[in-house]
């Protein structure tokens, strides 16, 4: 199998031939047809998040499965899925209790070797996944089947970036018809929040953003409103925006600690900030509790939109069969596994919504 392996922190990814180790008997072979590139495998590749080195990076990939081990009951070869990058076991207190998405039971299954290097070192994968990789090896757990047509492109996106997105708005803040949004960050993630206000019926949706490409497709997202924040203060711009008040629900996509409070000021008496982007390891946010108290502002975490991935993208494929969800045109530019470091650069230039890697 190709893969692109984090050696070190800071560097490259090197695309190399590994060795796949023997499935054990509740794993399964998936041969992947596209991955997609999202801001977490970059703050991995920079040190923002931790992780072993070596490791194959990627966690949102599509593809068919061509092998499972003689316990797997979940799948069959030939079967469409998409790997999650939060497994869920099903049975644990998070699970029973409908909170899949916060399952602790599978985080070992994270660090297992799943192949080799030339010289014999072993390789785990991201999230239990890597599919930065022509080929993957995961526990069933990590899978879900799915039937439909939409191509393998659109499916890889819906693993992590289009989820957290449209699932923060429907699953984490259960945004309500007429209800008023801003979502700062219109990168995948953030236009996918805009999608998930537009399902839902918001009655105003503002997109706030730096960069001129990412306010224009947010409005093609379903946004009515664009702000740049370069301009002028952002929680000024979208107080003038509500007559006063600011925001029923304020999502911030980015992990900021300035946009994290920001999305505090911007939401209303009463209203609510939504954390969607995935803060470094250390950050500590600093906060007015008088305003938090007194205005009775509510903040809500937000763990891969509050999603259970075997529920959610059988609708999710729904929205996009139905054309509610546009997933191609979230996709900016499609990329080789050879080509992945050029990935990553396009989008730190900020020149890209999505990205895939096709394989
Ligand atoms: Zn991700
Ligand atoms: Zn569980």
């Amino acid at each position: 199998m190709r893969a692109a392996v984090m050696l070190e922190v800071g560097q490259p990814l090197s695309v190399e031939e590994l060795t796949p180790l023997d499935p054990g008997p509740r794993d399964v072979v998936v041969r992947l047809g596209a991955s997609g590139i999202c801001h977490s495998d970059l703050s991995i590749a920079h040190g923002t998040f931790p992780c072993p080195c070596p490791s194959i990076l990627g966690h949102e990939g599509a593809g068919r499965v061509e092998f499972v081990g003689a316990e797997v009951t979940r799948v069959r070869p030939g079967d469409r899925v998409i790997g999650a990058p939060v497994a869920a076991c099903g049975h644990c207190w998070f699970c029973i209790r409908d909170e899949a998405h916060l399952c602790r039971e599978l985080s070992m299954s994270r660090s297992v070797p799943r192949s080799a290097r030339a010289d014999g070192t072993a390789v785990p994968a991201m999230c239990g996944l890597g599919t930065f990789a022509d080929e993957m090896v995961c526990n069933e757990l990590s899978l879900v089947r799915l039937e439909t047509d939409l191509p393998d492109e659109q499916l890889s996106i819906l693993g992590c970036g289009v989820t957290t997105g449209v699932g923060s708005v429907l699953n984490t803040a259960h945004v309500e018809p007429g209800a008023s949004v801003a979502v700062i960050g219109c990168g995948g993630v953030g236009q996918s929040a805009i999608q998930g206000a537009r399902i839902a019926g918001a009655g105003q949706i503002i997109a706030i953003d730096t960069v001129a490409l990412k306010r224009e497709t947010a409005a093609t997202m379903g946004a009515t409103d664009m702000v740049d924040p370069s301009e002028a203060d952002p929680v000024e711009q979208v107080r003038a925006l509500t007559g006063g008040r600011g925001v029923d629900y304020a999502f911030e996509v980015i992990g900021n600690l300035t946009t994290m409070v920001q999305a505090v000021s911007m939401a209303r008496r009463g209203g609510a900030a939504v954390w969607v982007g995935a803060p470094a390891a250390d950050a500590v946010v600093s906060l007015s509790a008088i305003d938090v108290f007194y205005e009775e502002k509510r903040i809500l975490g937000c763990l891969f939109g509050s999603s259970q991935p075997r529920r959610e993208w059988p609708r999710l494929v729904s929205f996009a069969e139905q054309g509610r969800l546009d997933l191609s045109s979230m996709i900016s530019r499609r990329f080789a596994l050879d080509e992945v470091n050029d990935a990553f650069q396009a989008i730190e230039a900020g020149e890209v919504i999505r990205s895939v890697i096709l394989y």
